[in-house]
């Protein structure tokens, strides 16, 4: 089945994990099951705190459940605004109504490290060059790595950035996140690392690591630098005009 018929006459997903990343665990209501073949199963809720694959991050995993079923979810997909949970259906029959959904978060948890560390080490590029970097994109698996549009700045500026981000980590840093308007985004983050990329929208999320850029960012964060327990920044890649900075938390 093709899953712009999965969502198809739906409303958008509210997602939860922008309001809180911490969350691990809500109720949900199921709005349409479609089985696939046998045992696998597409499920669209009216709300999740399943990240969906996007923007650099990989899907949540997890469990859905009721009394009546038990659903592994291997992946969450992003459908026009309405995330569409794929599984299997382990034990139960699944309907619509009302459902338990866990997240697995242990491994939310180390991507929201890694993204962290990632708009950390954006911050520290820039301080120690003096040119504001320009990201192109991102992957939270290992290999985790952010892109940089420009030339490559010396592995001197790494190796430096890479001690500034954990000086910076062992002191701590709050990190926060508010909705603004598109001209408010322009005047409070006109050197964001992502500026150039975003698309024109009524609202922007602006998160803002304390003492650092404000930038627009829909992924989920730590609420502080400090969970981010140490930065490696493993090697530099040129490709093309641009370059990747592979690094990793520990
Ligand atoms: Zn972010």
């Amino acid at each position: 089945m093709k899953l712009s018929e999965v969502v198809k006459a739906m409303d958008k997903t509210e997602l939860l994990y922008l309001k809180d990343s911490y969350a691990k665990t809500f109720q949900g209501r199921v709005l349409r099951v479609e089985f696939e073949k046998k045992k696998n199963v597409y499920l669209v809720l009216d709300k999740t705190i399943f990240h969906p694959k996007g923007g650099g991050q990989p899907t949540d995993k997890g469990r859905i459940s009721n009394q009546n079923c038990e659903v592994n979810v291997k992946k969450a997909l992003y459908v026009g605004g309405v995330v569409v949970h794929w599984g299997r259906l382990l034990q139960g029959d699944i309907r619509e109504g009302l459902v338990f959904g866990e997240i697995d978060w242990e491994r939310r948890h180390l991507y929201m490290r890694r993204h962290t560390a990632g708009h950390l080490l954006d911050h520290c590029l820039t301080a120690l060059t003096g040119r504001p970097v320009e990201t192109t994109e991102s992957w939270l698996e290992k290999p985790c790595y952010v892109g940089y549009a420009g030339s490559p700045p010396s592995t001197n500026y790494l190796e430096r950035a890479e001690e500034l981000a954990n000086e910076m980590i062992s002191k701590g840093a709050a990190v926060t996140i508010e909705n603004i308007s598109h001209t408010k985004l322009l005047e409070v983050a006109p050197h964001a690392p992502n500026i150039y990329r975003l698309p024109v929208l009524e609202t922007y999320r602006i998160v803002t690591i304390e003492g650092c850029t404000p930038i627009p960012c829909a992924g989920t964060h730590l609420n502080n630098i400090g969970e981010i327990g140490r930065l490696t920044v493993e090697k530099i890649e040129e490709c093309g005009s641009d370059y990747r900075v592979f690094y990793d938390v520990q």
